[in-house]
């Protein structure tokens, strides 16, 4: 058994953390957190203040195996909490799916230049970091609890891929997984649909990812709710984000100790999950010094930087599905930071968001936002660009997702204080076709990713209406 540091055990008691609506109401532990989606004023959870660190832990976080860090992480927020073993061991058997059990490679490329990558899990994508480790916790305490629980899950392809990995063939557990009808690529749509297991049930849905995500969000209020278990896996969970940050401290802490610089990592968006996991470590004492997020077409986040106005817009689709959102659900835990915790006035602009569309932010809420972070989008034609710069100079193949990060880099240059860390997102084998026209070169798939692939493909096609969505649900689990 994996064994905490006594740095830790001894601080934990300062240490219970308590979890806090957005939008002002509800005060959960991370146990009550982790199986709930939005809180009931429909606001996300995020901690009343960060978990105090001591040097001697900042250490143990900037050092050693992804398992370990993530380990002290969720001790940090509250495992403690938690109906299952020791946590680590917990992270530890998920983590035996991939390839590198002891954390992504951090890769240099050039002087002040590295990628983190996070696409070598087993479905070729960062999400497997959060959800292959999530499932085997949900699946630990509920088997503890002698509960059952059905997993929702809205996703634009990587989220669900790696959620129908992660709770396949599971006891007590079921998977429902959404994705907009020709919204993802056909390496993801397989992922999906061929694994065979009969508590996983994939649904083609006939609308956008943002109206896949606005279902879940309001299947976890209907009676059905209760009767099935309904748990968010979405990167709205908490818990999935807290896994997330420990690649940022690890990251950070390596390049730290190989050049004595802090990071800046640039991080292809879409929900805001894996830019705010970064944020957290940095608040936490990370030597991090700037993110700065990435989009494609969908440019919701850098319309925000430019204008000061949060404004969605039609989701277009582009070479880089899993980004093509323009409602970035967690940027709503950001927002709560930068009003210093204000849960009404979040409520108040969230509100402003449903009914106008929009909320501005004030001067000063720019200014808090600005100075961790900053927003770039990318074109097609500038991301192909950018995959035939990697190819070229690198000769590294890159995804479109990872090709907005590389845009970025290339728009903005070296930073003389900080080494530029660009987060691959996604393996490019996944969105073979787009890298085969940017590149000419058709990316092989892993031999650990490329099984199933040639099963029979199962699916449901539905209507977004929720109506429809939860008389599938009823009609598959009968
Ligand atoms: C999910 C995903 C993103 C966006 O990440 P968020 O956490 O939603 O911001 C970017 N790239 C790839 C490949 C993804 O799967």
């Amino acid at each position: 058994m994996l064994e905490l540091h006594p740095a830790f055990k001894a601080t934990l008691e300062q240490n219970l953390l308590n979890y806090i609506s957005t939008r002002g109401g509800e005060s959960l532990n991370l146990a009550q957190i982790l199986t709930r989606g939005t809180a009931i004023d429909g606001g996300l959870f995020v901690p009343e203040k960060w978990p105090s660190v001591s040097q001697t832990q900042l250490s143990k976080l900037l050092t050693g195996e992804y398992t370990e860090i993530a380990g002290r992480v969720l001790e940090l927020f509250g495992a403690d909490s938690l109906a299952t073993n020791s946590i680590t061991d917990v992270v530890s058997k998920a983590m035996q799916a991939f390839p590198q059990p002891v954390g992504p490679p951090v890769t240099q490329l050039k002087k002040g230049l590295w990628t983190l990558e996070l696409m070598h899990g087993p479905t070729l994508a960062f999400k497997d970091f959060a959800l292959a480790p999530l499932a085997e916790i949900i699946a630990s305490t509920l088997m503890h609890e002698n509960r059952q629980a059905t997993v929702l899950c809205a996703t634009s392809g990587d989220t669900g891929a790696a959620t129908v990995s992660a709770f396949a063939n599971r006891d007590n557990l079921r998977a429902v997984v959404l994705f907009p009808e020709g919204g993802v690529s056909e390496f993801q749509r397989k992922q999906m649909t061929t694994t065979g297991a009969d508590n996983v049930l994939t649904l083609c849905v006939k609308g956008d990812f943002d109206a896949c995500q606005h279902m879940v969000k309001a299947l976890y209020q209907t009676d059905a709710a209760k009767a099935y278990g309904y748990t968010a896996v979405n990167s709205i969970n908490l818990v999935r984000i807290l896994l997330q940050t420990a690649y940022y401290f690890r990251t950070s802490g390596l390049i730290k100790s190989k050049t004595g610089n802090a990071s800046n990592f640039v991080v292809p968006t879409g929900n805001f999950g894996n830019v705010y996991a970064a944020y957290i470590a940095k608040q936490m004492g990370a030597p991090i010094n700037r993110l700065i997020v990435t989009s494609n077409d969908n440019d919701v986040l850098p319309r925000l930087f430019e204008s000061s106005i949060m404004q969605g817009n039609t989701t277009v689709k582009t070479i880089s599905p899993s980004m093509d959102i323009q409602v970035s659900s967690n940027f709503e835990r950001l927002l709560w930071h930068i009003k210093n915790g204000d849960g009404s006035a979040v409520q108040a602009a969230q509100q402003s968001l449903e009914t106008n569309s929009r909320y501005t932010l004030s001067e000063t809420e720019m200014q808090s936002l600005t100075t961790d972070f900053q927003a770039l989008r990318c074109t097609e034609s500038e991301a192909n660009s950018a995959m035939q710069h990697m190819q070229n100079k690198f000769n590294k193949t890159i995804c479109p997702h990872t090709a907005t990060g590389v845009h970025a880099y290339l728009t903005l240059g070296d930073d003389s204080e900080a080494e530029t860390i660009i987060v691959e997102t996604a393996h490019p084998a996944k969105f073979s076709e787009a890298v085969a026209k940017a590149t000419g070169i058709t990316p092989t798939v892993p031999s650990h990713a490329s099984q199933l692939m040639e099963s029979q493909e199962v699916m449901h096609s539905v209507d977004a209406n929720i109506q429809a969505v939860q008389a599938t649900i009823d009609d598959f689990f009968s």
